[in-house]
C-alpha cells in the first residue's frame, strides 16, 4: 500500500492530557488529502470530541490495530493558519501545557462546538437559463432587466444589498426560472477599507521611531521606551496607517484596562469600520464575528487583550503590543503562557515587526535591547514640552498622618486645589480597613480558609477576604472574648474617601476601584467627571493607572509605597517602581507642571532613591545590576511547580518526590529548590507548597521540564494532590 493511504492523523484534542491523539482517517479519506488546522470529530472515551489536525504522521507509537477510526472531516479549508499552528504547538511545549487545550481555549465558542469557519450570506444569483437570457427577454419589466444585468455582471449578488423593488425584482426573477437564491461566505465579499483618516503632524521623536519600524526589514522586535506623554499612541496610529496602505492588517494588544472607550475612538476615528475589537466584553456571537473578520481581512486593524494574539490574519502586516511590562498579557488561569513573549513567536513566524511600547518596560525586554536582540527605539520627552513630574518621599516616620494622609501631603493637596488642580491619590487597597481588631483582648479576624486578615467593608457592613472570596456580616462583638471594642485597622479606599469628605469639604472626591466600578459605564461616567473637572480629588487603585489621560490633575500622592518593598517575591521591586512611574504619569499633562509624593516609611531604601533621583531608566539599570548578582531572571530562567490540598502532607510529599525525580534526570545546570510553603500557604481551605527550578537558560530549563512532566501524573501522590507548572512564573508567592 502507498504510504499515503496508511498515514495517520495527529490531533490536538481539549483533554488534560500531554501529548497529541492519533487516529485513521475517516473512511474513504487518504491523510495526505487532509490540510493541518481543520477540525475533526472523532470517537473519544465513550463519547465524541473534536480535535484540531495538527499534522499528518507515517506512523504512530499506537498499535495500528488500537488506533480509532475519525468520524468526520468539518473544514475544506484550513481554521487556522500555519503560523498559528506553529505558534500554538509552541506555546504547548514551551509552557508545558496541554496542548489540546492550548490550541482550543484560543478558538470561539461557536468555533469549538462546529460552527463554520465562513460566515454564510444569503445571497442570489442566475440560474443557466438566467445566464444566458439576453436583453431583450425583460423589456417591460425595467427593474428585473437590470437585476439580470447586474447578477450577469458582478456573479452573485449578497441579500442585504438589494434594495426593497430589487427584492420584488429577486422574486419575479425566482419565478421566471431565471435567478435563485444561494449562500456566499463572507470570504468571497470580504470589504475594501476605507483610507485612514489624517494624523497629527509628528515630533521629532516620533518621526524617528517611526521610520525606524521598517516593514519590509521583515521580522524585528522593537522596545519602544517612551515616557508617559511621549506619544506612543500616536505612533502605533501613523505604523498601522502605513500598513493599511500598503494593504496590510495590524495587530494591537493591549492589557485588561488600556482598552479604553478613550482609545477605541482615537482608533475609530483614524480607521472607521476597519476597526475590530476584541475583548471580555463581547457575546459569542460577536467573538466568532471579530474573529472571522480578522480571518477574512473584512478588518484591518485587530485590537484586544491577550487572547486576540491568537486570531487568525488575512494580510498580516505588523503586532504592537502597548504596556508590554504589564502583567495581564500574562495568562494566570487555565492555561497559562505570555502573550507578550509568544508575540514574539508570532511575528517571526509571519515575517513581520513587533512594536513593545511602555514608559516602564520589563527587565526581559530592557536584557533584550541591551544585548541587541530587540532594537531600542527612546521617547524621553512630553509633547508639548512638558517635563514629567518629579518625584520626591514622605518619610512616614518623622510626620504626622491623619488617617493614611501625611501632614506634608495635605499641604499639598491644599496648595493644589487652591491653584486649581486636581489631585490623585493611590492606594492599591480597596473596602475600608485591610483589619478588624479587638481593642481589648488583640485578637484579629481572619479569613477561616486562607492565611489573611478579613478586610473591613463599611458601605455594605461585610468583612471579606480578598484572596478567596469568602465573607461575613460585620461583627458587633469580638469573636474571641465577645468585647464591643472593635477597631478598623489601616487604610483602604473607601476610608480615605470617607476622610476626604471631612478633611475636604467643599472639593468633590470620587473613587475608583472594583468595588464602585461593578459596571463598566460606571467608570466612564465617574472618568468624564474628572476630565470634566467636577471632581478635584479621585482616589483609586490599580484601576487608575493606565490608559487614562487627566489634563487638570497636577499632584499625585501615593499612599503607601512599602508593600512592594521587602516582599519575598523578587519581582516587587520591579513592579512597584512601574505602578509609581505609571501613576505619577497621570499627572502634569496640561499646562501645569506635576508634582508626585510617595510616602514611605523607608526613604532610605536605595531602590526608592534611586527612582526619585534618576527616573526609571536609571532604576531598572540598577535593578538589573543587582539580578545578574543574585541570579534572578532575566538572568536565570525559573519553573515552579506549585501542589495543593486539603492537607498539609500530600503537597510535600509530592514535590518531594518530584525533586528526586528531576535530580535524577542530572540535567546539567538545572537546580532544584525546595519545596517550600508558598508565600500564603492557606489559601481557600488549601494547603500550597511550591518547587522552582532554575537553569541559566532556557534549554537545560526546557530538557528537565520536558522528561519531568510526563511523568509527574506516576507519582504515588499526584491523584492527591492538584498541581500545576508555571514556566517563566509572573509570581513567586
Ligand atoms: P503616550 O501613549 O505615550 O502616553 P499619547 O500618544 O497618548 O502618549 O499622547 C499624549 C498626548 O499628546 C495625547 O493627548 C495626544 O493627543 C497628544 N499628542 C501625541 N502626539 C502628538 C503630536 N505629534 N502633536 C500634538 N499632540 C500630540
Ligand atoms: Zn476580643
Ligand atoms: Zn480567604
Amino acid at each position: 500500500m502507498p504510504a499515503a493511504d496508511t498515514a495517520i492523523l495527529r490531533l490536538a484534542i481539549p483533554a488534560p492530557i500531554h501529548g497529541y491523539f492519533d487516529y485513521l482517517p475517516p473512511g474513504g479519506m487518504a491523510a495526505a488529502d487532509l490540510p493541518a488546522g481543520v477540525r475533526v470529530e472523532v470517537p473519544f472515551g465513550r463519547g465524541r470530541r473534536l480535535g484540531l489536525l495538527v499534522e499528518t504522521a507515517a506512523d504512530s507509537e499506537v498499535p495500528r490495530a488500537r488506533l480509532r477510526q475519525a468520524l468526520r472531516v468539518l473544514d475544506s479549508a484550513p481554521l487556522l493558519p500555519p503560523d498559528l499552528l506553529v505558534l500554538l504547538r509552541w506555546g504547548a511545549e514551551y509552557y508545558r501545557q496541554p496542548p489540546g487545550e492550548m490550541f482550543w481555549s484560543m478558538l470561539p465558542a461557536g468555533l469549538r462546538q462546529g460552527a463554520p469557519a465562513e460566515a454564510l450570506e444569503q445571497a442570489i444569483r442566475t440560474t443557466p437559463a438566467g445566464a444566458a437570457s439576453g436583453p431583450s427577454a425583460l423589456r417591460r419589466a425595467p427593474r428585473q432587466a437590470a437585476l439580470l444585468a447586474r447578477l450577469q455582471a458582478a456573479g452573485p449578488v449578497p441579500a442585504t444589498q438589494l434594495e426593497a423593488p430589487d427584492r420584488r425584482a429577486a422574486s419575479a426573477l425566482f419565478a421566471r426560472g431565471l435567478a435563485e437564491r444561494c449562500e456566499l461566505t463572507d470570504t468571497a465579499s470580504a470589504a475594501v477599507w476605507p483610507a485612514p483618516g489624517e494624523g497629527l503632524p509628528l515630533t521629532a521623536d516620533q518621526t524617528a521611531a517611526v521610520g525606524a519600524v521598517r516593514p519590509d526589514d521583515g521580522f524585528n522586535v522593537h522596545l519602544l521606551h517612551g515616557v508617559t506623554g511621549s506619544g506612543k499612541t500616536e505612533v502605533y496610529l501613523r505604523l498601522m496607517a502605513e500598513r493599511l496602505q500598503a494593504g496590510r492588517q495590524s495587530l494591537v494588544l493591549v492589557p485588561e484596562i488600556g482598552l479604553t472607550p478613550q482609545l477605541l475612538a482615537r482608533l475609530r476615528s483614524r480607521f472607521g469600520d476597519a476597526v475590530c475589537a476584541l475583548h471580555s466584553g463581547l457575546t459569542d456571537t460577536e467573538r466568532l464575528a471579530a474573529w472571522r473578520a480578522a480571518r477574512t481581512g473584512r478588518a484591518a486593524v485587530l485590537v484586544g487583550t491577550r487572547s486576540a494574539l491568537f486570531v487568525p490574519l488575512a494580510r498580516p502586516g505588523l503586532i504592537i503590543l502597548d504596556e508590554e511590562h504589564d502583567s495581564s498579557f500574562r495568562q494566570q488561569e487555565g492555561v497559562r503562557y505570555s502573550a507578550r513573549d509568544l508575540a514574539v513567536v508570532r511575528a517571526r513566524e509571519l515575517g513581520v515587526p513587533l512594536v513593545l511600547g511602555s514608559a516602564t518596560p520589563s527587565l526581559e525586554s530592557l536584557r533584550h535591547a541591551r544585548e541587541g536582540r530587540y532594537r531600542l527605539l527612546e521617547m524621553p520627552r512630553r509633547v508639548g514640552g512638558g517635563c514629567e513630574p518629579t518625584l520626591s518621599l514622605v518619610d512616614l516616620g518623622h510626620h504626622r498622618q491623619q488617617q493614611g494622609l501625611s501632614t506634608p501631603l495635605l499641604a499639598a493637596m491644599r496648595r493644589h486645589l487652591d491653584a486649581d488642580g486636581q489631585v490623585l491619590l493611590f492606594l492599591n487597597r480597596r473596602g475600608f480597613a485591610p483589619a478588624l481588631w479587638c481593642t481589648d483582648c488583640g485578637h484579629i479576624v481572619e479569613c477561616p480558609r486562607c492565611d489573611a486578615r478579613m478586610t473591613v467593608h463599611l458601605g455594605d457592613s461585610r468583612l471579606r477576604c480578598h484572596h478567596c472570596g469568602h465573607e461575613k456580616r460585620l461583627p458587633d462583638a469580638c469573636p474571641a472574648c465577645g468585647s464591643a471594642g472593635l477597631a478598623p485597622v489601616g487604610q483602604g479606599t473607601e476610608r480615605i474617601e470617607e476622610a476626604l469628605a471631612s478633611l475636604f469639604p467643599n472639593h468633590r472626591a470620587a473613587r475608583i476601584d472594583r468595588d464602585t466600578m461593578r459596571r463598566r459605564d460606571s467608570l466612564e461616567r465617574q472618568l468624564d467627571a474628572v476630565r470634566r473637572g467636577e471632581v478635584r480629588i479621585l482616589v483609586g487603585t490599580q484601576m487608575l493607572t493606565k490608559g487614562h489621560d487627566f489634563p487638570g490633575i497636577s499632584l499625585v500622592g501615593i499612599l503607601d509605597a512599602d508593600q512592594g518593598l521587602f516582599s519575598s517575591d523578587y519581582r516587587a521591586s520591579e513592579r512597584l517602581a512601574q505602578t509609581i512611574v505609571q501613576v505619577a504619569g497621570r499627572c502634569g499633562r496640561g499646562e501645569r507642571p506635576g508634582e508626585v509624593l510617595i510616602q514611605t516609611r523607608f526613604p532610605g531604601h536605595p531602590l526608592m532613591a534611586r527612582l526619585c533621583e534618576e527616573g526609571y531608566a536609571g532604576f531598572a539599570a540598577a535593578l538589573l545590576a543587582e539580578r545578574r548578582g543574585a541570579g534572578w531572571p532575566p538572568y536565570t530562567r525559573l519553573a515552579l511547580l506549585r501542589a495543593e490540598a486539603p492537607g498539609r502532607r500530600a503537597p510535600v510529599a509530592f514535590l518531594e518526590a518530584a525533586r528526586e525525580l528531576a535530580r535524577g534526570f542530572g540535567v546539567a545546570g538545572t537546580e532544584v529548590l525546595g519545596p517550600a510553603p508558598a508565600g500564603m500557604e492557606r489559601r481557600a481551605g488549601r494547603y500550597r507548597q511550591q518547587l522552582l527550578f532554575l537553569a541559566p537558560d532556557h534549554r537545560p530549563l526546557q530538557r528537565l521540564l520536558g522528561q519531568l512532566v510526563s511523568r509527574l501524573a506516576t507519582l504515588p501522590d499526584a491523584r492527591r494532590v492538584r498541581w500545576i507548572l508555571d514556566v517563566d512564573p509572573h509570581d513567586l508567592i
